[in-house]
This record gives C-alpha cells, sequence and structure tokens, in this order.
C-alpha cells in the first residue's frame, strides 16, 4: 500500500493492529460484493453488527463502551473503511461522530446508558437530521421546530439527504425550541417508531449507491423532556458534531484515493497494449508520479490534524482545510485512476469510477467544497463572504 514517506515507521501497535483489522474486515466482507450493492443502490446492513463487534463505531470516544483510542488509530480505521467504499465509511462516520459523539458530549446519564452501548456494538443505527429541503449549506436558518407541549416537546418539519434514516432505530435531530427566547437550536433524540415520524428512502442517487440515505418527516412527534440533549444549545452543537465527522472524511478521502491509485499500478503493470505493459508509456507514469505525490501530501495533512486533535488543539478551519483538500483530491485523482484502466475502468469491476461516483457526494456533504473554501478565506483575511449584502 502506498506508503512513499515512511508514515507507518511512527504508529504504534495499537494503531498497526486496528488498521490491520479494518482493511482486513474490508479485504473479506466488503470486497468481493460492494460493487454488486453499488449497482443495486443496498447497503450490506449485515456487516453492522460485526462491525460494532469489532469496535468500528467512536472508539476514540472514552466509556460506555469506547475504548478511547488514539486519534491515529480512529482516522486510520476510516481510512481503511472508505478505501473499501464511501458507504461503509458513512456508516461509521454517522454512527460514531454524528449520533454517538452528540450524546456521549452533551446527552444525559440515561441518554448516555440508553443509548451508547447499543450503538457502539451496532444493535442501534443512529442518523443525524440537520440538512432540510430548504437549508442545506446554511443550516442555521433551519424551518424544523419544536414547541413545549406538558411534559415534553412536540416537533414539526422535514430533514432530507439523512444517511441510514430508513434502518436508523433513533435520529438525532436539531430544531429551534420556540419555547425558549430566540429559539435556540436544540438536540432532540427521536426514535424513529414513534408516531408521525417518516423515514422515506431516496432512490435516485448516482453517488454513494451503497449507502442508504432517506429523509425525516416530522408531524406533530411528541417526544418527553429525556429526549432533549440537554448538554448543549444553539449551532455549536451540530457543527461541533460535523468538526469529529470532517476529521474523519479527511482520513477517509486518502483511503479511496490510494484504493484508486492501488488499482491504477496493478492495471497498469498487468495490462499490455504495443507489445508490453502501459505502465511502460511515460504518459502513464506521469499519471502515477502525481497520484503518489497528491495522495501522499493528502496522508500528510491527515496525520497532522491527528496530532493536532490528539493535543486538543485541532480547530474546526484546520478540519476545513484537511477536508477541502483531500476530498478535492481523492475526487480528481479517482478520475486518473479510472483512465488508466481503459475501458475496464467504467465498471463495477474495478474501484475507481464507484470511488469517483462517492466523491461526489463526499465533496457535497458535511460542508461543500465551497463553503470550506469560504471558512478558509474567513480565516484568513478575516472577513466573512457567506453572505453578500
Ligand atoms: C448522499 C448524501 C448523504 C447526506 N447525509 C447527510 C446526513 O446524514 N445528515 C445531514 O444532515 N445531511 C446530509 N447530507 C446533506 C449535505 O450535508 C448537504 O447536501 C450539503 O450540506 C449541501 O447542501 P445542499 O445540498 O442543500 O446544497 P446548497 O446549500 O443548496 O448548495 C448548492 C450549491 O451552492 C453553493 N453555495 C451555497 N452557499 C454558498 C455560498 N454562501 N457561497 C458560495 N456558494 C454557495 C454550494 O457550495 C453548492 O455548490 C447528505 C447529502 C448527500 C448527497
Amino acid at each position: 500500500m502506498l506508503d512513499f514517506v515512511q508514515l507507518e515507521a511512527d504508529l504504534d501497535q495499537e494503531e498497526r493492529m486496528i488498521r490491520d483489522t479494518a482493511r482486513e474486515f474490508v479485504a473479506e466482507h466488503v470486497k468481493p460484493d460492494i460493487g454488486d450493492h453499488f449497482e443495486d443502490g443496498t447497503f450490506p446492513t449485515e456487516l453492522i453488527p460485526k462491525m460494532g463487534e469489532l469496535g468500528f463505531y467512536a472508539p476514540n470516544l472514552e466509556g460506555y463502551g469506547s475504548p478511547n483510542v488514539s486519534e491515529t488509530a480512529y482516522g486510520l480505521l476510516m481510512q481503511e473503511l472508505e478505501a473499501g467504499d464511501s458507504g461503509l465509511r458513512s456508516m461509521a462516520s454517522v454512527q460514531g461522530a454524528l449520533v454517538m459523539y452528540p450524546i456521549r458530549a452533551y446527552g444525559s446519564e440515561a441518554q448516555k446508558e440508553e443509548w451508547l452501548p447499543a450503538l457502539g456494538e451496532g444493535e442501534a443505527v443512529g442518523c443525524f437530521g440537520l440538512t432540510e429541503p430548504e437549508h442545506g449549506s446554511n443550516p442555521s436558518a433551519m424551518e424544523t421546530h419544536a414547541e413545549r407541549d406538558g411534559d415534553g416537546y412536540v416537533l414539526n418539519g422535514s430533514k432530507t439527504w439523512i444517511t441510514n434514516s430508513p434502518i436508523a432505530d433513533v435520529a438525532v435531530v436539531w430544531a429551534r425550541d420556540r419555547s425558549s427566547e430566540d429559539a435556540p437550536v436544540r438536540g432532540f433524540l427521536v426514535e424513529t417508531d414513534r408516531d408521525g415520524v417518516s423515514t422515506n428512502k431516496i432512490t435516485e442517487k448516482l453517488s454513494l449507491r451503497a449507502s442508504i440515505t432517506g429523509e425525516i418527516g416530522l408531524n406533530d412527534v411528541h417526544v418527553p423532556e429525556e429526549n432533549v440533549l440537554p448538554g448543549v444549545s444553539g449551532m455549536k452543537g451540530p457543527l461541533s458534531c460535523l468538526t469529529q465527522a470532517r476529521y474523519g472524511i479527511a482520513w477517509g478521502a486518502v483511503g479511496a484515493a490510494r484504493d484508486c491509485f492501488e488499482e491504477a499500478r496493478a492495471y497498469a503493470t498487468e495490462r499490455e497494449q504495443f507489445g508490453g505493459p502501459i505502465g511502460r508509456f511515460q504518459l502513464q507514469q506521469e499519471k502515477l508520479a502525481e497520484m503518489a505525490t497528491q495522495i501522499t501530501l493528502a496522508q500528510l495533512l491527515a496525520y497532522r490534524l491527528a496530532d493536532l486533535k490528539e493535543r486538543g488543539e485541532m480547530r474546526p478551519q484546520h478540519v476545513s482545510m484537511a477536508k477541502r483538500n483531500n476530498v478535492r483530491t481523492a475526487r480528481e485523482q479517482s478520475k486518473v485512476a479510472r483512465e488508466i484502466l481503459g475501458g475496464n475502468g467504467i465498471t463495477t469491476d474495478y474501484s475507481p469510477m464507484r470511488h469517483m461516483a462517492n466523491m461526489e457526494t463526499v465533496y457535497t456533504y458535511e460542508g461543500t467544497h465551497d463553503i470550506h473554501t469560504l471558512v478558509l478565506g474567513e480565516e484568513l483575511t478575516g472577513l466573512q463572504a457567506f453572505t453578500q449584502q
């Protein structure tokens, strides 16, 4: 596997073990069928408990069954899962960084005990409802709202593009609490079998096909007071979760890019045209050289991000740069790998075009490439360019 500047040398035993466990899991359980899942638009749901058993959901959290592994180990895990497919990494990211993380960081003791072990083991599935049909890049304009009602709240609104909502047991729904002054955004744990909850599947996707995506409809859904996340109020709640998930994406995208590179390199040395392997042509070598260089740069950024996160010095702007750069790298390099594979490259028999299609989602979700550009622009100039009024 591509590791041109010997980053592996700095890994400790636990980090190697976690990486190897994930790599073997992907080779044995994911690679053989992922092309079919992509074609069929299905997720291998039978792997959800197995992934829990192997500790793939939020192992970087502490307590309630989570072992608190290093941020590098967590990143390597995301990298290996996404080398399998972005749908697989998305499953682990949503479950771990977008559902378990807010419960761990902002939940009550009862919420932690009820949900964290079950989610960690993959016995329960969670989803994260922030995006709405009319509010994607600007979630603070959300319309979904909660009103006080006796011993709890009544929720109304709709969320869309929600990974795993059709198979989720619980949704972390972000809604404006209209019964409090200034209607702050608050997080609600909504069991999906509550009256008034619907979770229609979105089937028309041409990207991230091996992942289940849906809506969340909330029609006069009553939730008790104890389902509100007590520890956070305002946009800090969802945004802090996104920082965790984007960290995993910055690593994961490297895995997808690396898998494309490995397929292209193998193909270039095996495929013969004009009496020898296509890898002997300088045009193909230039493509491989550039791919290896760009992927190595993305790896370095991911490793540095892990160091900053471990020390508690990682800021959302650091994550924006890494998510933006590494996903762009994977998006561009998957296309180059596809080229090297010629006609075979457009099939699901090889991974590059599947990764390339997936990257259209990864480039867009968790803050589009443009939005991360604006985050960096503001950081560098002190001038905010999100709105142009
Ligand atoms: C497969 C998939 C899974 C997803 N999973 C989840 C999930 O689990 N939970 C969840 O809550 N959401 C999820 N999302 C939603 C995702 O986060 C949003 O699609 C994303 O935030 C972009 O929002 P939007 O699609 O409404 O695009 P818009 O916000 O409408 O943006 C459209 C275009 O305008 C650009 N744009 C927007 N504002 C500006 C600006 N100020 N300046 C310059 N350009 C701008 C954008 O970059 C983009 O190119 C998922 C999306 C997909 C596709």
